[in-house]
């Protein structure tokens, strides 16, 4: 048996798909497909075989099994020839112990996943070098594919242009006009792909790509083509992987579109079908209160979708009120007896400044995630003993605006709580000696009880 992998529709409608087709729907219901693996093949290699195999290639230099993705190449997709991948090493972030802030609130076993320490500074990597790869074994195929596209809220364009350039596969990236930060929007201009800024917000921006690219020769880049999936499941493998393979509690992450908590999921349940895990974590989606359709929903016991007009929020990669890869996220969070819980823009931007204070420097998503996390632990759910990750997606660096704002006190609905704005001193000593005595005191006194107080 060989190792393969083809698209097929999530709702089971009959027929299989290559994934070198230009197909992002089921022909039949509409609905979106996954990439369904041999499983049996897989199967055929121990555990144990399995586990040694991706222990030796982890850190190594040899293409392509360097990067964090391609490590896995059999679970991810097989049948690619390794001379049409194209990757940057992606992936391989840090799993570290948040020592200092678990113990502010009394969860000792807490972890961060700095997803932001890859490439083009976000999670968004590891789905873009799996479907960038496709493309280029499509065009090596002789498919007539003339460039990729995508909407955005920011870091989709930024992984996209990437790596496209480094196929030199033109990218087109489709983004809401005024709602992603300056340096996000600055790295699909800098790495060279065409970038249209639209007068609408990125639910907006997502029905325009979806008509662009109803014409063939424009591939389809946004994460409701599986293939984005794919890769970004390697998350929760290599976060397993780094546990020495074994599972935490809680996994915790912010949502926006849906796919990165599918994608969670899907490689959980990969592990634990080759037997490589007997447990799953429980999973919670994390979302902004301003865009908060998935939490509504849920609060319906997920009768059925809802759908909203998102606010603009802080947390601008997740503000997205129509979210694609609703069915996935629903089917996973039922399986993995999943929470959804929601932050407002003046917890979240608090939360992250409290994060940041422990010496992480984290953005506003992971800011929503880290908001949830201290209420689930206030509520009770999440207990003192339990081993909790929390998937900080994209690098604090993108979003110096939102620092700024925050430590200058001007966000719209943030009262903030923990700013610490420069002084400014004249160059005396006297002064300065001062000052940093009536400061010392307060920052002490700042330290110890912010957990015990509103954050
Ligand atoms: C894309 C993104 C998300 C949300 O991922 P979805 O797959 O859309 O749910 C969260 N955080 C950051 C920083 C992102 O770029
Ligand atoms: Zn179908």
């Amino acid at each position: 048996m060989t190792y393969e992998a083809w698209f097929q529709c999530f709702h089971g409608c009959p027929g299989r798909y290559s994934v070198y087709d230009v197909i992002y729907r089921c022909p039949t219901c509409g609905g979106l497909l996954e990439v369904v693996h041999n499983v049996e093949a897989l199967k055929n290699r121990s555990a144990a075989a399995w586990m040694r195999i991706m222990e030796d290639r982890a850190g190594t230099t040899q293409w392509p099994y360097g990067s964090g993705v391609w490590r896995y190449k059999e679970w991810v997709l097989p049948n690619i020839d390794n001379e049409n991948i194209v990757s940057m090493f992606e992936g391989n972030t840090n799993l570290f112990q948040a020592t200092r802030l678990g113990e502010q609130i009394g969860v000792p076993d807490l972890w961060v996943k700095l997803c932001g320490n890859s490439h083009t500074g976000s999670f968004k990597d590891l789905g873009m070098t799996v479907l960038v790869s496709a493309v280029q074994q499509m065009r090596a195929m002789g498919k007539p594919i003339r460039a990729v596209a995508a909407a955005s809220t920011g870091d989709t364009s930024a992984a996209l242009a990437a790596y496209a350039a480094a196929a030199g596969i033109p990218a087109i990236v489709i983004l809401p006009q005024g709602k992603v930060s300056v340096d996000q929007l600055i790295q699909p201009i800098a790495n060279g792909a065409l970038v249209l800024a639209l007068d609408t917000d990125f639910d907006g921006c997502m029905r325009v790509v979806q008509e662009i690219t109803k014409d063939e020769t424009i591939y389809l880049a946004n994460s409701m083509n599986s293939l984005r999936i794919e890769g970004q499941k390697t998350v929760s493998i290599e976060i397993v992987q780094q546990f020495d393979w074994a599972v935490p509690d809680w996994i915790i992450i912010p949502v926006g579109n849906l796919g990165n908590i599918s994608a969670l999921g899907k490689g959980l349940l990969l592990l634990k079908e080759l037997g490589i895990i007997n447990k799953l974590p429980r999973l919670v989606a994390a979302q902004a209160e301003r865009a908060n359709p998935l939490y509504r929903s849920y609060q319906t016991g997920f009768k059925e979708k809802v759908t909203i007009k998102a606010q603009p929020t802080l947390a601008s990669a997740i503000q997205i009120g129509n979210p694609v890869s609703y069915d996935k996220a629903v089917k996973t969070l039922q399986m993995f007896d999943g929470i959804v819980e929601q932050a407002t823009e003046d917890e979240l931007a608090n939360a992250a400044a409290v994060a940041d204070r422990t010496g992480m420097y984290t953005c506003p998503h992971t800011g929503v995630a880290l908001a949830v996390l201290f209420k689930l632990v206030k509520r009770g759910i999440i207990k003192k003993d339990d081993q909790v990750v929390v998937i900080s997606t994209a690098h604090g660096l993108k979003f110096t605006q939102f620092k700024v704002g925050y430590h200058e006190n001007t966000l719209d609905g943030v009262v903030a709580r923990h700013a610490n704005p420069p002084i400014y001193l004249p160059p005396d000593p006297t002064v300065v000696q001062d000052t940093i005595r009536r400061r010392l005191d307060k920052m002490e006194r700042m330290e110890r009880d912010w957990w015990d107080k509103e954050w």
